[in-house]
Protein backbone atom coordinates (compact mmCIF):
# COMPACT_ATOMS: atom_id res chain seq x y z
CA UNK A 1 0.00 0.00 0.00
CA UNK A 2 1.34 3.66 -0.96
CA UNK A 3 1.37 6.17 1.52
CA UNK A 4 -1.36 8.13 1.41
CA UNK A 5 -3.50 4.89 0.17
CA UNK A 6 -4.60 4.32 3.70
CA UNK A 7 -6.05 7.34 4.34
CA UNK A 8 -7.78 7.34 0.94
CA UNK A 9 -9.29 3.60 1.79
CA UNK A 10 -10.65 4.72 5.18
CA UNK A 11 -11.92 8.09 3.85
CA UNK A 12 -13.52 5.71 0.97
CA UNK A 13 -15.10 3.45 3.87
CA UNK A 14 -16.78 6.45 5.58
CA UNK A 15 -17.92 7.53 2.33
CA UNK A 16 -19.48 4.02 1.19
CA UNK A 17 -21.17 3.49 4.89
CA UNK A 18 -23.33 6.87 4.53
CA UNK A 19 -24.28 6.28 0.89
CA UNK A 20 -25.10 2.81 1.66
CA UNK A 21 -26.73 3.33 4.88
CA UNK A 22 -27.86 7.10 4.86
CA UNK A 23 -27.22 9.30 7.90
CA UNK A 24 -24.75 7.55 10.68
CA UNK A 25 -23.31 9.16 13.66
CA UNK A 26 -19.06 9.28 14.12
CA UNK A 27 -20.02 6.58 16.83
CA UNK A 28 -21.73 4.18 14.26
CA UNK A 29 -19.15 5.13 11.58
CA UNK A 30 -16.39 3.69 14.26
CA UNK A 31 -18.41 0.67 14.61
CA UNK A 32 -18.99 -0.52 10.97
CA UNK A 33 -15.72 0.78 9.77
CA UNK A 34 -13.57 -0.89 12.98
CA UNK A 35 -11.72 2.17 13.00
CA UNK A 36 -11.43 3.86 16.19
CA UNK A 37 -13.66 7.22 17.39
CA UNK A 38 -10.87 9.52 17.03
CA UNK A 39 -9.65 8.24 13.76
CA UNK A 40 -12.92 8.56 12.30
CA UNK A 41 -13.17 12.28 13.75
CA UNK A 42 -9.91 13.09 12.24
CA UNK A 43 -11.49 11.76 8.53
CA UNK A 44 -15.01 13.49 9.47
CA UNK A 45 -13.18 16.90 9.82
CA UNK A 46 -11.83 16.72 6.92
CA UNK A 47 -14.26 15.36 5.05
CA UNK A 48 -16.69 18.35 6.45
CA UNK A 49 -13.92 20.76 5.34
CA UNK A 50 -13.79 19.51 2.05
CA UNK A 51 -17.76 19.57 1.74
CA UNK A 52 -18.42 15.75 1.03
CA UNK A 53 -20.33 15.36 4.18
CA UNK A 54 -22.36 17.72 6.85
CA UNK A 55 -23.93 17.13 9.86
CA UNK A 56 -27.60 17.01 9.96
CA UNK A 57 -29.23 17.17 13.32
CA UNK A 58 -29.03 14.33 15.85
CA UNK A 59 -30.91 11.25 16.25
CA UNK A 60 -33.63 11.29 17.98
CA UNK A 61 -35.16 7.49 18.41
CA UNK A 62 -33.32 4.23 18.70
CA UNK A 63 -31.60 2.71 20.75
CA UNK A 64 -28.00 3.91 19.97
CA UNK A 65 -26.39 6.84 21.84
CA UNK A 66 -27.63 10.34 20.41
CA UNK A 67 -24.99 11.66 18.59
CA UNK A 68 -24.61 14.22 15.84
CA UNK A 69 -25.86 12.41 12.37
CA UNK A 70 -23.87 12.40 9.24
CA UNK A 71 -24.80 12.84 5.70
CA UNK A 72 -23.39 12.60 2.27
CA UNK A 73 -23.56 15.70 0.29
CA UNK A 74 -25.08 14.14 -2.94
CA UNK A 75 -23.91 16.88 -5.36
CA UNK A 76 -20.77 17.68 -3.52
CA UNK A 77 -18.12 15.86 -6.74
CA UNK A 78 -19.80 14.16 -9.57
CA UNK A 79 -18.26 11.96 -11.90
CA UNK A 80 -19.05 12.10 -15.95
CA UNK A 81 -19.93 8.41 -17.79
CA UNK A 82 -19.91 7.46 -20.53
CA UNK A 83 -21.66 4.34 -22.24
CA UNK A 84 -20.38 3.54 -26.04
CA UNK A 85 -22.52 0.26 -26.09
CA UNK A 86 -24.87 1.47 -28.49
CA UNK A 87 -24.73 0.93 -32.36
CA UNK A 88 -26.21 4.06 -33.20
CA UNK A 89 -25.23 7.12 -30.59
CA UNK A 90 -23.14 7.12 -27.30
CA UNK A 91 -24.51 8.48 -24.35
CA UNK A 92 -23.10 9.77 -21.41
CA UNK A 93 -24.51 10.84 -17.97
CA UNK A 94 -22.98 13.39 -14.94
CA UNK A 95 -23.45 11.07 -11.84
CA UNK A 96 -23.32 12.30 -8.06
CA UNK A 97 -21.83 10.73 -5.34
CA UNK A 98 -24.97 8.44 -4.16
CA UNK A 99 -25.72 7.40 -7.50
CA UNK A 100 -28.06 9.59 -9.01
CA UNK A 101 -27.81 10.84 -13.31
CA UNK A 102 -28.27 14.18 -12.73
CA UNK A 103 -27.84 15.42 -16.35
CA UNK A 104 -27.88 13.46 -19.35
CA UNK A 105 -26.20 14.29 -22.67
CA UNK A 106 -26.38 12.22 -26.16
CA UNK A 107 -24.35 12.26 -29.57
CA UNK A 108 -25.53 10.60 -32.99
CA UNK A 109 -22.53 8.15 -33.92
CA UNK A 110 -23.25 8.42 -37.64
CA UNK A 111 -21.03 4.89 -38.26
CA UNK A 112 -17.78 6.85 -36.84
CA UNK A 113 -14.77 4.53 -36.05
CA UNK A 114 -11.43 4.74 -35.07
CA UNK A 115 -9.70 8.43 -34.36
CA UNK A 116 -13.20 9.91 -35.33
CA UNK A 117 -15.14 8.11 -32.93
CA UNK A 118 -12.31 8.84 -30.09
CA UNK A 119 -13.09 12.65 -31.01
CA UNK A 120 -16.66 11.93 -30.45
CA UNK A 121 -16.02 10.39 -26.91
CA UNK A 122 -14.02 13.77 -26.05
CA UNK A 123 -16.88 16.23 -27.47
CA UNK A 124 -19.52 14.40 -25.63
CA UNK A 125 -17.15 14.58 -22.00
CA UNK A 126 -16.61 17.81 -22.88
CA UNK A 127 -20.54 18.28 -23.00
CA UNK A 128 -21.16 16.85 -20.08
CA UNK A 129 -18.23 18.57 -17.96
CA UNK A 130 -19.73 21.70 -18.85
CA UNK A 131 -23.55 19.95 -17.91
CA UNK A 132 -22.15 19.28 -14.48
CA UNK A 133 -21.27 22.86 -13.23
CA UNK A 134 -18.88 21.44 -10.36
CA UNK A 135 -15.89 19.91 -9.00
CA UNK A 136 -15.77 16.76 -11.18
CA UNK A 137 -13.60 14.48 -10.03
CA UNK A 138 -12.95 12.07 -13.12
CA UNK A 139 -14.27 10.38 -16.27
CA UNK A 140 -15.78 6.73 -16.61
CA UNK A 141 -16.12 5.21 -20.20
CA UNK A 142 -17.38 1.82 -21.01
CA UNK A 143 -16.30 0.84 -24.28
CA UNK A 144 -17.22 -2.82 -25.67
CA UNK A 145 -13.83 -4.65 -26.45
CA UNK A 146 -11.04 -6.08 -24.83
CA UNK A 147 -9.40 -3.39 -22.29
CA UNK A 148 -5.80 -3.14 -21.03
CA UNK A 149 -5.55 -1.93 -17.41
CA UNK A 150 -4.18 1.35 -18.61
CA UNK A 151 -7.16 2.13 -20.58
CA UNK A 152 -5.95 0.82 -23.60
CA UNK A 153 -8.90 -0.74 -25.86
CA UNK A 154 -7.09 -4.09 -26.85
CA UNK A 155 -9.40 -4.98 -29.35
CA UNK A 156 -12.93 -3.48 -29.95
CA UNK A 157 -13.83 -4.77 -33.63
CA UNK A 158 -17.14 -2.62 -34.00
CA UNK A 159 -15.82 0.63 -33.15
CA UNK A 160 -12.04 -0.47 -35.30
CA UNK A 161 -10.15 0.40 -32.12
CA UNK A 162 -7.03 -1.60 -31.95
CA UNK A 163 -4.32 -1.06 -28.93
CA UNK A 164 -6.16 2.66 -29.03
CA UNK A 165 -4.91 4.87 -26.35
CA UNK A 166 -8.73 5.92 -25.37
CA UNK A 167 -7.83 7.41 -21.62
CA UNK A 168 -5.08 8.76 -22.20
CA UNK A 169 -6.59 10.68 -25.13
CA UNK A 170 -9.42 11.36 -23.53
CA UNK A 171 -7.13 13.16 -20.64
CA UNK A 172 -5.14 15.27 -22.69
CA UNK A 173 -8.02 16.66 -23.77
CA UNK A 174 -10.14 17.13 -20.69
CA UNK A 175 -7.46 17.40 -18.15
CA UNK A 176 -9.14 15.14 -15.86
CA UNK A 177 -8.84 10.98 -14.66
CA UNK A 178 -10.34 8.79 -17.29
CA UNK A 179 -11.25 5.25 -16.39
CA UNK A 180 -12.14 3.11 -19.76
CA UNK A 181 -14.02 -0.26 -18.45
CA UNK A 182 -15.59 -2.68 -20.53
CA UNK A 183 -19.37 -2.32 -20.80
CA UNK A 184 -20.38 -5.92 -19.85
CA UNK A 185 -18.15 -5.05 -17.07
CA UNK A 186 -19.39 -1.35 -16.37
CA UNK A 187 -22.71 -2.61 -16.12
CA UNK A 188 -22.61 -5.44 -13.77
CA UNK A 189 -20.05 -2.72 -11.24
CA UNK A 190 -23.33 -0.41 -11.91
CA UNK A 191 -26.03 -2.93 -11.03
CA UNK A 192 -24.06 -4.61 -8.15
CA UNK A 193 -23.39 -0.88 -6.59
CA UNK A 194 -26.60 1.02 -7.20
CA UNK A 195 -28.75 -1.50 -8.52
CA UNK A 196 -30.97 -3.59 -6.42
CA UNK A 197 -29.29 -6.77 -5.69
CA UNK A 198 -28.83 -8.69 -2.68
CA UNK A 199 -25.86 -11.30 -2.88
CA UNK A 200 -22.61 -10.49 -3.47
CA UNK A 201 -22.63 -12.91 -6.88
CA UNK A 202 -23.91 -11.22 -10.00
CA UNK A 203 -23.56 -12.07 -13.13
CA UNK A 204 -24.85 -10.05 -15.99
CA UNK A 205 -25.19 -10.73 -19.76
CA UNK A 206 -25.10 -7.35 -21.90
CA UNK A 207 -26.64 -7.89 -25.56
CA UNK A 208 -25.73 -4.88 -27.82
CA UNK A 209 -23.36 -5.02 -30.47
CA UNK A 210 -22.21 -8.15 -29.86
CA UNK A 211 -22.84 -10.53 -26.38
CA UNK A 212 -20.83 -10.18 -23.15
CA UNK A 213 -20.57 -10.78 -19.61
CA UNK A 214 -19.59 -9.52 -16.46
CA UNK A 215 -19.24 -11.37 -13.25
CA UNK A 216 -19.06 -10.11 -9.33
CA UNK A 217 -18.27 -12.83 -7.18
CA UNK A 218 -17.68 -12.43 -3.49
CA UNK A 219 -18.11 -8.62 -4.28
CA UNK A 220 -14.99 -8.39 -6.85
CA UNK A 221 -15.13 -8.19 -10.51
CA UNK A 222 -13.25 -11.06 -12.39
CA UNK A 223 -11.49 -9.67 -14.99
CA UNK A 224 -9.53 -12.95 -15.81
CA UNK A 225 -6.11 -14.04 -16.88
CA UNK A 226 -6.02 -11.71 -20.40
CA UNK A 227 -8.78 -8.79 -18.85
CA UNK A 228 -11.19 -10.94 -21.02
CA UNK A 229 -13.70 -12.83 -18.60
CA UNK A 230 -16.98 -12.47 -19.97
CA UNK A 231 -15.71 -12.34 -23.71
CA UNK A 232 -18.50 -15.02 -23.84
CA UNK A 233 -19.67 -13.47 -27.52
CA UNK A 234 -17.46 -15.70 -29.20
CA UNK A 235 -18.26 -19.43 -27.77
CA UNK A 236 -19.67 -21.55 -30.65
CA UNK A 237 -23.02 -22.70 -30.10
CA UNK A 238 -23.79 -23.95 -33.61
CA UNK A 239 -20.74 -24.97 -35.43
CA UNK A 240 -22.47 -25.29 -38.47
CA UNK A 241 -24.19 -21.76 -38.09
CA UNK A 242 -23.36 -18.28 -40.22
CA UNK A 243 -19.92 -16.64 -40.21
CA UNK A 244 -18.87 -14.71 -37.60
CA UNK A 245 -16.60 -11.55 -38.12
CA UNK A 246 -14.24 -13.29 -36.11
CA UNK A 247 -13.55 -16.29 -38.59
CA UNK A 248 -15.31 -18.72 -36.87
CA UNK A 249 -19.02 -19.87 -37.68
CA UNK A 250 -22.05 -20.25 -35.47
CA UNK A 251 -20.32 -17.74 -32.22
CA UNK A 252 -23.19 -16.67 -30.26
CA UNK A 253 -22.95 -13.21 -30.99
CA UNK A 254 -23.86 -14.43 -34.53
CA UNK A 255 -27.56 -16.08 -33.06
CA UNK A 256 -27.73 -12.92 -30.28
CA UNK A 257 -26.18 -9.62 -30.88
CA UNK A 258 -29.09 -6.69 -30.67
CA UNK A 259 -28.74 -5.32 -33.66
CA UNK A 260 -29.37 -8.95 -35.44
CA UNK A 261 -32.01 -9.78 -34.10
CA UNK A 262 -33.96 -6.15 -34.49
CA UNK A 263 -33.26 -7.41 -38.31
CA UNK A 264 -34.70 -10.81 -37.90
CA UNK A 265 -37.63 -8.93 -35.87
CA UNK A 266 -38.11 -6.34 -38.60
CA UNK A 267 -41.91 -7.29 -39.86
CA UNK A 268 -42.57 -10.52 -38.25
CA UNK A 269 -46.22 -10.74 -36.14
CA UNK A 270 -46.34 -11.13 -32.24
CA UNK A 271 -46.09 -15.40 -32.72
CA UNK A 272 -43.48 -14.87 -35.49
CA UNK A 273 -41.39 -12.39 -32.75
CA UNK A 274 -41.77 -14.75 -30.19
CA UNK A 275 -40.22 -17.37 -31.70
CA UNK A 276 -37.01 -15.41 -33.02
CA UNK A 277 -36.57 -14.34 -29.65
CA UNK A 278 -37.06 -17.84 -28.11
CA UNK A 279 -34.34 -19.16 -30.39
CA UNK A 280 -31.84 -16.57 -29.39
CA UNK A 281 -32.85 -17.12 -25.63
CA UNK A 282 -32.27 -21.14 -25.80
CA UNK A 283 -29.06 -20.48 -27.40
CA UNK A 284 -27.84 -18.14 -24.80
CA UNK A 285 -29.61 -19.89 -21.60
CA UNK A 286 -27.47 -23.10 -23.65
CA UNK A 287 -24.06 -21.45 -22.94
CA UNK A 288 -24.70 -20.07 -19.96
CA UNK A 289 -25.75 -23.28 -18.69
CA UNK A 290 -22.38 -24.67 -17.35
CA UNK A 291 -21.15 -20.97 -15.60
CA UNK A 292 -24.04 -21.24 -13.95
CA UNK A 293 -23.79 -24.96 -12.99
CA UNK A 294 -20.05 -24.20 -11.69
CA UNK A 295 -20.74 -21.18 -9.86
CA UNK A 296 -23.95 -22.01 -8.45
CA UNK A 297 -25.54 -18.84 -9.28
CA UNK A 298 -29.60 -18.14 -8.97
CA UNK A 299 -30.20 -15.21 -11.47
CA UNK A 300 -28.59 -13.54 -14.55
CA UNK A 301 -29.27 -9.53 -15.24
CA UNK A 302 -30.30 -8.80 -18.59
CA UNK A 303 -28.84 -5.36 -20.23
CA UNK A 304 -29.68 -4.63 -23.18
CA UNK A 305 -33.07 -3.59 -25.20
CA UNK A 306 -35.60 -4.17 -23.73
CA UNK A 307 -37.84 -4.93 -26.70
CA UNK A 308 -35.47 -7.52 -27.43
CA UNK A 309 -34.82 -9.07 -23.97
CA UNK A 310 -38.70 -9.58 -23.82
CA UNK A 311 -40.37 -12.10 -21.61
CA UNK A 312 -39.67 -14.73 -24.37
CA UNK A 313 -36.44 -14.42 -24.43
CA UNK A 314 -35.77 -14.67 -20.79
CA UNK A 315 -38.01 -17.52 -20.49
CA UNK A 316 -35.99 -19.24 -23.10
CA UNK A 317 -32.80 -18.68 -21.14
CA UNK A 318 -34.38 -19.74 -18.19
CA UNK A 319 -35.84 -23.36 -19.38
CA UNK A 320 -32.83 -24.08 -21.11
CA UNK A 321 -30.50 -23.15 -18.04
CA UNK A 322 -33.03 -25.50 -16.20
CA UNK A 323 -32.89 -28.47 -18.81
CA UNK A 324 -28.79 -28.39 -18.79
CA UNK A 325 -28.46 -28.37 -14.47
CA UNK A 326 -28.97 -30.65 -11.45
CA UNK A 327 -32.40 -29.24 -10.43
CA UNK A 328 -30.58 -28.08 -7.11
CA UNK A 329 -28.89 -25.14 -9.35
CA UNK A 330 -31.63 -24.65 -12.00
CA UNK A 331 -34.84 -24.74 -10.19
CA UNK A 332 -34.24 -21.53 -8.22
CA UNK A 333 -33.01 -19.94 -11.14
CA UNK A 334 -34.32 -16.61 -13.09
CA UNK A 335 -33.37 -14.25 -15.67
CA UNK A 336 -34.22 -10.74 -14.81
CA UNK A 337 -33.99 -6.98 -16.42
CA UNK A 338 -30.96 -4.96 -14.42
CA UNK A 339 -32.95 -2.80 -12.15
CA UNK A 340 -30.71 -0.02 -13.15
CA UNK A 341 -31.98 -0.17 -16.73
CA UNK A 342 -30.62 2.33 -19.73
CA UNK A 343 -28.21 4.20 -17.18
CA UNK A 344 -26.37 0.42 -15.88
CA UNK A 345 -22.83 1.22 -17.77
CA UNK A 346 -23.23 4.96 -17.03
CA UNK A 347 -23.72 4.47 -13.56
CA UNK A 348 -20.54 1.52 -13.53
CA UNK A 349 -17.81 3.15 -14.86
CA UNK A 350 -19.08 6.18 -12.41
CA UNK A 351 -18.48 3.64 -9.61
CA UNK A 352 -15.08 2.94 -11.08
CA UNK A 353 -13.87 6.46 -11.10
CA UNK A 354 -15.41 7.26 -7.30
CA UNK A 355 -13.11 3.65 -6.06
CA UNK A 356 -9.71 5.11 -7.98
CA UNK A 357 -10.56 8.64 -6.81
CA UNK A 358 -12.26 9.04 -3.33
CA UNK A 359 -11.70 4.75 -2.65
CA UNK A 360 -15.40 4.24 -2.65
CA UNK A 361 -16.35 0.89 -3.11
ZN1 LIG B 1 -17.03 -15.14 -33.48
Amino acid sequence: MLPGDGRRHNRGLILHELRRQGPQSRADLARVTQLTAPTVGDYVADLLAEGLVEESGRRSTGTGKPGTLLRIVADARHTVGVDLSDQSRFVGGVVNLVGEVVERRTLARRGRTGQAAVRLVTELTADLLAAAGGPVVGVGIGSPGVMFPEGVVQDSSNLRWRDAELAADVRREVGLPVHVVNDANAAVLGEQQFGEVTGPNLLLVKVGLGVGAGLVLDGHLIEGEGSAAGEIGHVVVDPSGDPCACGNRGCLETVVAGSLLREKLDGLDVAGRAAVLAAAGDRLGSALAPVVSMLNLAEVRLSGPADVLDEPFRHALVAAVKQRTFPLVGERFQARLTSTGRDDVVLGVAAVVLEHELGVR
